[in-house]
């Protein structure tokens, strides 16, 4: 279901900055964990720890028919992938997306994480792909920050995908809004398209999230009517940040520092929301 975006105000900007602070800590701890022979249902019980001792609910929790907090998508699954007790193995391509809500605003972000070890060629593959997904990312947000409308968002990351390999970009997944809903207009996508999209103004509040296969962007869905996997059994990952558009500037509301160190490389330093 998707909310109605809208531009939000001081107030509410102000608002987004804790749900994307612990979604940032959710995720930063199961950085810390991940690594061989942990299994995604332990890496979901870490997150949800985290994001329940700082007051707040984990929104996917708030899905209907979904109970975990994280959706954990290893090698050729593409997004919407249920933790399961299957233990990790060495060179596994593993993305976690991960959400919280607090306050009546939510967070989402996704991180991707390829385990050392494995067959070298093969996890070598695996890290050029979530390295130009990661990129493709960072190069969107980017050009948030001097765009006036967000259509130049998509054709950043599409830019950035083809100057940097032959991947496909999934055009059946894209970012959105989000706000008091996790998923809010406006749609966000990974790609140039016909319509220039809506103006980048302050009170802007966009989940960019390239999702990125290595072979074919065609895509089936498992039995359990969540898991979507590449149809050509290829690998595929995603990385995601929520970020604000406020008079300041741009902040990536799902990085602990703001976007700084992502934003470094081109020349912008993202800009704290101010308390009201
Ligand atoms: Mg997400
Ligand atoms: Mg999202």
């Amino acid at each position: 279901m998707r909310g109605r975006g809208h531009v939000k105000s001081r107030r509410e900007l102000a608002a987004m900055r804790e749900p994307g602070r612990i979604t940032a800590l959710a995720l930063e701890a199961v950085q810390a964990a991940i690594r061989p022979g942990v299994t995604p249902l332990e890496l979901d019980a870490i997150a949800e720890g985290v994001i329940r001792a700082h007051g707040a609910v984990p929104n996917f929790q708030l899905e209907p028919g979904y109970e975990h907090t994280l959706c954990v998508g290893v090698n050729d699954v593409v997004v919407h992938g249920i933790p399961d007790e299957r233990p990790l193995e060495a060179g596994d391509l593993v993305t976690v997306d991960c959400g919280a809500t607090i306050g009546g605003f939510h967070g989402d972000a996704a991180i991707t994480v390829v385990l050392p070890g494995g067959d070298p060629e093969r996890t070598a593959a695996r890290q050029r792909l979530s390295d130009v997904t990661e990129g493709a990312l960072w190069a969107g947000i980017a050009a948030l920050a001097s765009a006036k409308q967000l259509g130049e968002v998509g054709a950043a990351v599409e830019d950035h995908i083809e100057a940097n390999s032959d991947f496909g970009i999934s055009d059946d997944y894209i970012g959105h809004g989000i706000g008091r809903a996790m998923h809010e207009d406006p749609p966000v996508f990974n790609y140039r398209t016909r319509v220039a999209g809506p103006a980048v103004k302050p009170g802007l509040c966009v989940a960019i999230e390239p999702i990125i296969h290595a072979g074919s962007t065609e895509t089936t869905i498992d039995d359990d009517g969540w898991t979507v996997r590449s149809a050509d059994g290829s690998d595929a990952c995603q990385w995601e940040h929520s970020v604000a558009v406020h008079s300041g500037g741009i902040w990536v509301l799902t990085a602990l520092d703001g976007g700084a160190a992502g934003l470094a490389p081109f020349g912008i330093a993202p800009a704290p929301i101010a308390d009201r």
